[in-house]
């Protein structure tokens, strides 16, 4: 990889400490963040009011834009699938995803995934190494700039574990959020955890109100281990005490993420089993109909399983909604695309 440093790894005080080493007012980080995040410029000659000496500096210092834009696949349902290319040849996928009058990207957080869930593409080639906090900006700034998305929501539910390079992505967070940069808002940020205990500790402490999902996709110890591994470490009743202590320091409110999958977690138990973590924690659910990924047993579950999975949960006073799978048609369920190439 190239020996230049990633500006968009840089928050604003970053980057006020750089100038201040070059010789420089530390208020041209603000003309900086300007040109990168408000006029999507990557190339520092374009920042045409900083000196020429500074736009020199900052092109010998570092890279603006990581990614290379390699394949884009894109759904009958408007649902575009992003293929970049790091600068060290390894692969990611970012998903815009239309609905309802927004545009949520779907950022990925790592190459590959520790984790091994059962139903996860992403899973399947293994762990590469953890997305640097520019990497995951440069996501945001590529679909904005480059295809002409604007963001009305952030999901980190791509490629990858947040929690498990939570310092990167709290960082990128931090940068997206900046108000002279991006200025996406915490409340329209989501990050989504098989729930990394340490992780969630960590979150307590972070000064934004993110919105936090915790992918359950079993209520079952024993069926969940068999979707994800990650359980045996972690199992159920670590994972809700972890959660209410995260309510307790003050988090928001938490959405249970559950992949129906048909045959195996839609019975009456599993729901009676859900709808009890759900009242714990006075959590809403989330239903998505598992999506088929290539070379996985799993089923996908008919429209009237899910809804009466659904009715189930209702029943038992359960906030819950159904989220509409997105391009189906174009395998946009994570890591399957770069999977392909990697
Ligand atoms: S679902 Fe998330 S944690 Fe599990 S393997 Fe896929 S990317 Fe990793």
């Amino acid at each position: 990889m190239s020996q230049k440093k990633l500006l968009t790894s840089m928050t604003r005080v970053e980057l006020e400490a750089y100038l201040t080493r070059s010789g420089q007012p530390s208020y041209r980080s603000d003309q900086i963040f300007r040109w990168v995040y408000q006029a999507g410029k990557s190339q520092p000659a374009e920042f045409t009011d900083l000196p020429l000496e500074l736009r020199q500096r900052l092109d010998q210092d570092f890279i603006i834009n990581p990614l290379e834009l390699k394949e884009t696949v894109s759904s009958k349902d408007g649902t575009i699938k992003y293929l970049f290319e790091l600068q060290d040849g390894n692969f990611i996928e970012t998903v815009m995803i239309p609905a309802a009058g927004r545009k949520t990207f779907c950022l990925s957080t790592q190459v590959g995934c520790k984790f091994h869930c059962a139903f996860c593409a992403s899973g399947l080639h293994g762990f590469k190494r953890n997305l640097e906090a520019g990497e995951i900006v440069a996501e945001v700034l590529n679909l904005k700039y480059d295809y002409g998305h604007q963001p009305t929501n952030l999901v980190l539910m791509g490629m990858g574990e947040p929690l498990d390079n939570l310092d990167n992505v709290l960082k990128a967070i931090r940068i997206l959020n900046d108000q002279h940069g991006l200025a996406i808002g915490a409340r329209r940020i989501t990050v989504s955890t098989v729930g990394l205990i340490p992780g969630l500790k960590k979150l307590m402490n972070f000064e934004s109100q993110i919105n936090l999902s915790l992918s359950i996709h079993s209520a079952v110890d024993e069926k969940r281990t068999q979707l994800m591994p990650v359980n045996k470490k972690l199992p159920l009743e670590k994972l809700i005490k972890a959660a209410e202590d995260y309510l307790k320091a003050g988090g928001r409110q938490l959405t249970l993420e559950y992949i129906v999958i048909g045959g195996f977690n839609d019975s009456l138990y599993d729901a009676e089993a859900l709808a009890a973590i759900s009242r714990r924690l006075k959590a809403k659910v989330n239903l998505i109909a598992y999506s088929p990924v290539a070379g996985l047993r799993w089923q996908s579950p008919t429209r009237e399983e899910m809804e009466r999975f659904k009715t189930w949960l209702e029943e038992r006073k359960v906030r819950v909604t159904i989220r509409q799978s997105k391009g189906i048609d174009i395998a946009a369920a994570c890591g399957q695309l770069a999977g392909k190439f990697q």
